[in-house]
């Protein structure tokens, strides 16, 4: 039965991790990864996190089946997360969620309902995107396109390029956007284009996805979710993908969530009818654990600023990394100038580096990034970050 099964090629970025554990140097340097460490080098456990996870335990509830949806409170939460807690929207009833495996999980759910609603719709990603949407849209049964997003000669957005393909497919077409913290690139757009973009995709009639894997990460949770409201306020109907894996350092308890504005109450009561049969027969409902702790962070006022405070130290710590690694850079004598990086938001740098770069900063250095030169500043700390800058300083040279 097997036997005709080809070895599928190896995930990129696992395979460097699989690379850097074998990697016998003390000194070596893992900035390939997409997960937050702190200062000491560890992923955080957050205070807030702790202290609901200890409720839980105490409280010893049965471990029911969820709602195929998820637990309500959860759902809600994530709705004024997503959209503010005075959103219009969500008081007209016009929204509604399903928690989600993860932000993966979500676009999965999203994209196999879209696939019976819009069969024959194409679905457009930047270039570059996440590696995953590509797959995850192709797996579904999509044919994938990409629009122009990033320009490495400027380290910005490419965004008349973006533009004119937006304004270029036909309508229908499924357009995914990150709403915040660009992943592979940093490279975000501005609240002045985001009305521009909220236009052309009114006007050409696509259909909206937004990917926002890490709201709190950029600018703060309300900034974050500019994109968002833009497109809440501009009376469209669209489909948003959540996740809490980075905003609350719960990677692999998977929390996310999948939410759709819909025209009214009603439209929003039959999409989600569908949307339980697609979770039904995917994983009949979500796992109570991770839900069950973020919805008691977001609801209890005090956890709730805590979780608050520990969010925005670790933006603050991200933000203060680039700018060390700026003026580390500048200390080497490096010619170039790596401003742009403090202008990039989240956890990631499209650093600029090349592949020949990368592969000398991983053999002569022990520091790993990935070939495309996408750094994890959320991975530098103050132990490492001077040999970092040695590194590319050396390999720029
Ligand atoms: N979307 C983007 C843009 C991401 O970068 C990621 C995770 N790295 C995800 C979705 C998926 O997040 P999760 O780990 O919660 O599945």
């Amino acid at each position: 039965l097997f036997a005709a099964v080809e070895l599928a090629p190896r995930d990129p970025i696992l395979g460097l991790t699989e690379q850097f554990n074998a990697d016998t140097r003390s000194n070596k340097v893992n900035l390939g990864v997409g997960v937050y460490y702190n200062d000491e080098g560890r992923i955080p456990l957050l205070k807030a996190v702790r202290k609901a996870e200890q409720a839980r335990i105490d409280a010893a509830a049965a471990r029911g089946y969820l709602p195929i949806e998820g637990l309500p409170g959860y759902n809600r939460a994530v709705q004024e997360l997503l959209l503010g807690a005075d959103s219009p929207l969500i008081a007209a009833g016009r929204v509604l969620t399903a928690q989600s495996l993860g932000g993966t999980g979500a676009l999965k759910i999203g994209a196999d309902f879209l696939k019976r609603l819009v069969p024959q719709a194409k679905v457009a990603i930047s270039d570059p995107s996440w590696e995953n949407h590509r797959a995850l849209f192709e797996y579904a049964g999509f044919e994938v396109v990409n629009y122009p997003y990033y320009d490495a000669a400027t380290h910005g957005v490419n965004f008349a390029g973006m533009i004119a393909a937006l304004e270029g497919y036909p309508a229908g077409t499924v357009v995914v956007l990150h709403a915040c913290c660009h992943n592979p690139t940093g490279v975000d757009l501005t609240a002045d284009q985001w009305t521009k973009v909220v236009e052309v995709v009114k006007a050409r009639r696509l259909i909206p996805f937004l990917d926002i894997a890490y709201q709190g990460f950029g600018d703060g949770i309300d900034a974050d979710a500019t994109a968002v409201r833009q497109f809440a306020d501009a009376g469209l109907t669209f489909l948003i993908s959540s996740s809490f894996s980075k905003s609350f350092s719960l990677y692999g308890e998977r929390v996310g969530a999948l939410s759709l504005v819909a025209a009214d109450k009603d439209e929003s009561g039959r999409v989600l009818s569908q949307l339980k049969r697609v979770i039904r027969t995917n994983y009949s409902n979500p796992p109570t654990h991770g839900g069950t702790v973020v919805a008691q962070v977001l609801t209890s006022p005090e956890l709730r600023s805590e979780w608050e405070a520990e969010l925005g130290e670790m933006r603050e710590r991200i933000r203060a990394m680039r700018a060390a690694l700026v003026a580390k850079l500048k200390e080497r004598g490096v010619a170039r100038d790596f401003g742009f990086v403090m202008q990039q938001r989240g956890m990631f740098s499209y650093s600029g580096l090349t592949a020949a770069q990368v592969d000398r900063l991983r053999e002569e250095h022990g520091i790993y990034a990935v070939s495309t030169g996408r750094i994890c500043v959320a991975a530098l700390n103050s132990r490492n970050i001077d040999a970092v800058a040695d590194g590319i300083a050396a390999v720029l040279k």
